[in-house]
């Protein structure tokens, strides 16, 4: 199973609401999706989202990396042969996680298709579905409270409310929430690196003297600031999640031997695909420490390739995967089966994506 080539394509998608959080506000999924064909017939499918924001990654650099770089660096390469294929993925460019994340799962499509074997069965099979969290986009709290209150009627048992943007104001959201969807829904806060330090655990500390019962807390502070993040952490008793600090398997050795972070926010756009996510989890593992799988703004392509992971392993104990829900539109044919808020995976091999409609050529 040879990689013969690699397609580029662009697929367009809008959002049912405009997401806004610390850093950026979109109103739709502009995303670069990887076909690879093999020289026997096979097609894997891949996905990346340009999230500059965090990633640094346009679809401009997305596709010149793939294009320039990545493709003459497998074409030829066996993908039954993961390890040597990895290599040449990994090394042949720095950086450009997403570019590597999307060809990186359409390896791991192909590989599993040619084993006959769904991908969560191969990564470890823990379990065949996952329960997602719902994001609430930071907006005025009368907004944010009717977001949420409808996604409690939905059936979502955890909400992650965006704030960051003004700590005063953030407080009086998670209150007015917390009133209106009551005390069993599980609320999670994420700042995107939107606080100062002081202002995080000043924050996080009037939190819990209101008796609001957040369950954790995603990136308080600045991406690079592993010592800000520490200094919360040892000074709130809310639980502490890193997120833009996470990217690479060295970035949560790190982060695990400063004890800078109780929970890791593993993104396969962000570490450059499921082979690093699962050096990852390991070092997680080792640690005692659960994490949670993430996305960006992304289609049904690379959200199912996630699922597939997060059901995989039984140290991921948490799902952000809404993307899913926030699209109007899911133009993609198989993947994972969703019945708000559960994705569930069946027995087809691979991914188990069949076809993707509404794919303009670049
Ligand atoms: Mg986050």
């Amino acid at each position: 199973m040879k990689i013969e080539s690699i397609q580029l394509k662009h697929i367009s998608i809008p959002l049912k609401k405009t997401f806004k959080t610390a850093l950026r506000t979109v109103d739709s999924a502009e995303d670069t999706v990887v076909l690879i064909h093999t020289d026997d017939g096979y097609t894997g499918f891949g996905e990346a989202p340009p999230t500059k924001a965090i990633t640094g990654e346009t679809n401009e650099s997305i596709r010149a990396a793939i294009r320039d770089y990545i493709a003459p660096a497998v074409t030829g390469a066996d993908v039954t042969n993961l390890e040597a294929v990895q290599e040449k993925l990994q090394n042949c460019i720095e950086g450009n996680f997403s570019a590597k994340a999307a060809v990186d799962m359409a390896v791991y499509d192909l590989l599993t298709k040619s084993m006959g074997v769904p991908l969560y069965k191969y990564l470890g099979g823990y379990r065949n579905k996952v329960e997602t969290d719902i994001t609430i986009s930071i907006n005025e709290p009368e907004e944010m409270e009717a977001d949420a209150v409808s996604a409690c009627r939905k059936g979502f048992s955890a909400l992650k409310l965006k704030v960051g943007i003004d700590a005063e104001k953030d407080v009086e959201r998670v209150r007015r929430i917390r009133n209106a969807v009551g005390d069993r829904m599980k609320i999670r806060l994420d700042a995107n690196q939107g606080w100062e330090v002081d202002e995080a655990i000043r924050t996080i500390r009037k939190i819990e003297d209101m008796g609001l019962d957040i369950e954790l807390v995603e990136q308080p502070v600045k991406a690079r600031d592993f010592e800000g993040m520490k200094k919360v952490k040892d000074n709130v008793n809310t639980v502490i999640m890193a997120d833009e600090s996470l990217f690479s398997p060295q970035d949560a050795l790190k982060l695990l031997q400063m004890q800078a972070a109780d929970l890791l926010n593993i993104k396969l756009m962000k570490c450059g695909g499921i082979y690093n996510a699962l050096r990852i989890t390991a070092i997680a593992e080792t640690y005692g420490v659960e994490c949670m799988l993430g996305s960006m703004l992304e289609s049904k392509i690379s959200l199912t390739a996630a699922a597939h992971l997060a059901a995989a392993k039984r140290i991921i104990t948490r799902v952000d995967l809404d993307a899913a829900i926030l699209l109007a539109e899911d133009p993609v044919s198989g993947g994972f089966h969703k019945e708000v808020p559960w994705f569930y995976l069946d027995e087809s091999p691979g991914l188990g994506i069949t076809d993707v409609i509404g794919m303009k050529d670049i």
